[in-house]
């Protein structure tokens, strides 16, 4: 059961002004849990700003808040401003500075003003402090839920709230199909559904709204896949020259790598694609092959048990044979 330390109650019993801040490529997990929390934290009577360090996908673009929202990567003067301005910043959905990428990072280390975390990556840095860090909760989106209920503040999350959170728990459960759903976890979301989330028309937003570029990659990343049977394990890639022709856009390869892994026989999938500043990094496994210690370890990286991500060196035939590698010792 999350509990929140009674000084920070405290804390948080007058106005305050907030900023919270997610990861880098925020996904629906993020955007949802700072969306969620930053309009319940504006119930409550605070004065909240909400910093995503670049732009979220376009899938993600229903998701509605009351709170101003300051994409780092475009309004650079505006988002330090409302930093510089905050009491209290709560980092969301992510375990270690660098994943808001090096200059957030290195503002959320180095400036003597409470941080807060509330996350479910295994791991996570002492930067913050309280640390609401659960890694055995499927969401961020989750935890949100719970940190209002223990402040109290379920009443303070409204329709729009309720469809961020929602979202969240989606996607970061793949349709509550993970192995880190708890009953908890299905209470939570039927209790968002009496606050107002519309579980179909938020599968359909996010799933059954392809653009035809995105299925194209699919189906060019599905023809190029190689396996190994006899290492469980499947490799896809797209390189930026394909990326480029295909009019990709941000969010049009999210949920490849489960493709790799819905092959019966298959346990790890990795998906590599190539964008302007490296080659990044898709991992995701069955049952306890832990991709998040082989994220660490072989690529700078890291996440969860069984989905994780991190970066390489190119191109995509080193890569493949890096994990060929690995898998065989
Ligand atoms: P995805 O494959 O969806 O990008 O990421 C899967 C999981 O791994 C996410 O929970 C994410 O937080 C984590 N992850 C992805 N990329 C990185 C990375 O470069 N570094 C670390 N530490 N974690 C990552
Ligand atoms: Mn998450």
């Amino acid at each position: 059961m999350l509990k929140i330390p009674p000084h920070f109650k405290e804390f948080l019993s007058e106005p305050r002004s907030i900023c919270l801040i997610n990861h880098f490529n925020p996904d629906g997990d993020a955007v949802g849990s700072t969306f969620g929390l930053g309009s319940a934290l504006k119930k409550m009577g605070h004065e909240v700003s909400i910093i995503m360090p670049n732009a979220f996908p376009d899938f993600l673009k229903f998701l509605r808040t009351d709170v101003p929202v300051f994409i780092y990567a475009e309004h650079m003067q505006e988002a330090l401003m409302r930093m510089e301005a905050s009491a209290l910043i709560g980092t969301l959905d992510f375990n270690h500075p660098d994943r808001c990428g090096a200059e957030l990072g290195k503002w959320l280390t180095a400036k003597d003003r409470p941080v807060f975390m509330i996350d479910h990556h295994q791991q996570p840095a002492a930067y913050a402090d309280p640390m609401f860090s659960f890694p055995d909760v499927a969401s961020t989106c989750e935890l949100v839920f719970e940190w209002l209920e223990a402040m109290n503040a379920l009443q303070h999350i409204d329709t729009d709230a309720a469809q961020a959170l929602y979202t969240g728990m989606v996607t970061d459960t793949g349709s509550f199909r993970f192995p880190s759903v708890r009953p908890r976890t299905l209470e939570i979301a039927a209790e968002l559904m009496r606050k107002g989330a519309r579980p179909h028309q938020i599968h359909e937003r996010i799933y059954d709204s392809n653009r035809e570029s995105r299925l194209r990659l699919l189906g060019h990343c599905l023809k190029g896949m190689e396996l190994r049977t006899d290492l469980r394990a499947a490799f896809m890639s797209l390189d930026a020259a394909t990326l480029n022709a295909s009019g990709y856009l941000k969010g049009d390869t999210e949920g490849f790598v489960n493709q790799g892994l819905s092959i019966e026989g298959i346990e790890l999938c990795l998906f590599a694609m190539e964008r302007e500043d490296g080659w990044k990094i898709s991992l995701r496994s069955r049952g306890d092959l832990d991709v998040s210690a082989l994220a660490r370890e072989h690529f700078k990286g890291g996440g969860h048990i069984n989905a994780a991500g991190g970066e390489s060196e190119g191109p995509a035939e080193a890569i493949r044979e890096k994990l060929w590698d690995i898998l065989s010792t």
